[in-house]
């Protein structure tokens, strides 16, 4: 394979997401989980600069507490960049510079969204151009919500939740986040729904998921937030719960302070607060923000990663 040439640097930008659905199958033989999800990309980003270097380093900054975030090969975004690299028979190195504002282990994917940026960004460094196909197919084995993170929207997610779909959404939905320094380990939440469904704790997983419930579906397609607000739903939920009760004071808050709904993002600690419409979502943040609480206003659906001039 030629040597591929890479330009000077390259800008990209990734948003995170929120699940406004999340239906969790039970444990597999294979030690994962089926899902139903319905995600959405929301303006909340990480933006992701790429450089040729002599080797693969990262550099981590940001709005957010990054010092959790490793700077090595552990780092799900330098994993993405040598991926590329590979791919195209790139012999040299890269720099990454991240700044985060997604909450790490906050449940909105943060990490897959800096992996998403980083193979665009060597892809465009290295003047790859693998195509949306390939690139979806890497991320895919980088981690299950990569795919949704290059593709941005709206999307159905079945499977591990990378068999991806999109989803017809109108219009732009409002959103309140509140987000916490301490986060929550992914697969600690997934092995605590799984206990407390031994223990009856928390219903049992349906076998043989095959979709979100059809009342999400229409919800989006129609830009209905009210109806949205009815079918938000997720199993990992109670688990994220159990093992920070605090979140369900703040949930019971911000549905009293005007919020149609409030939901765990993901495997939390995020919560995520559906409201009316701007104004109303403006008057949740300030309530929220009053009462001490992190509180963000964003909006979704918004693009996937990609490369800004
Ligand atoms: P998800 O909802 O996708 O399961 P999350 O949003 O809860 O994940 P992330 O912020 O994506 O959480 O990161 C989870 C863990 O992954 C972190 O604690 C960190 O150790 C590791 N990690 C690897 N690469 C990154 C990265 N680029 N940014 C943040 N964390 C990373």
């Amino acid at each position: 394979m030629s040597q591929a040439m890479p330009t000077t640097g390259v800008h990209v930008r990734a948003p995170g997401k929120l699940n406004l659905f999340f239906e969790v199958g039970p444990l597999g033989d294979d030690g994962y989980h089926d899902v139903a999800s319905a995600y959405q990309a929301v303006s909340l980003y990480e933006d992701v600069w790429a450089e040729p270097s002599d080797a693969f380093t990262i550099a981590v900054s940001g709005s957010v507490d990054v010092s959790t975030v490793p700077c090595d090969d552990r780092n799900l975004a330098v994993r993405a960049a040598r991926m590329v690299a590979r791919e195209v028979g790139y012999r040299g190195g890269v720099h990454l510079d991240i700044v985060k504002n997604v909450p790490v282990a906050g449940g909105m994917g943060g990490g897959s969204a800096d992996a998403a940026a980083a193979l665009v960004a060597v892809d465009a460094l290295l003047g790859a151009d693998l195509g949306t196909a390939r690139l979806l197919a890497m991320g895919a084995k980088l981690g299950a919500d990569v795919p949704f993170a290059l593709m941005g929207g709206t999307a159905i997610g079945t499977g591990r939740g990378d068999e991806l779909r999109p989803a017809l959404a109108q219009g732009r939905f409002e959103w309140v986040i509140v987000t916490t320094g301490d986060g929550l380990s992914t697969p600690e939440v997934y092995g605590h729904l799984d206990a407390q469904r031994d223990d009856g704790l928390a219903p049992e997983g349906r076998e043989d998921i095959r979709d979100v419930e059809p009342g999400v579906l229409h919800a989006l397609r129609a830009g209905d937030a009210r109806a949205l607000a009815e079918h938000m739903r997720n199993d990992l939920q109670v688990a994220a719960l159990a093992l920070r009760p605090e979140l369900r004071t703040t949930i019971e808050l911000g549905e009293r302070s005007g919020a149609l709904a409030g939901i765990v993002s993901g495997s939390g600690p995020t919560i995520a607060f559906l409201a009316e419409d701007r104004d109303a979502a403006l008057d949740l943040q300030i309530s929220l923000a009053a009462s001490g609480y992190a509180a963000l206003h964003v909006h979704g659906p918004v693009h996937g990663a990609r490369v800004l001039a």
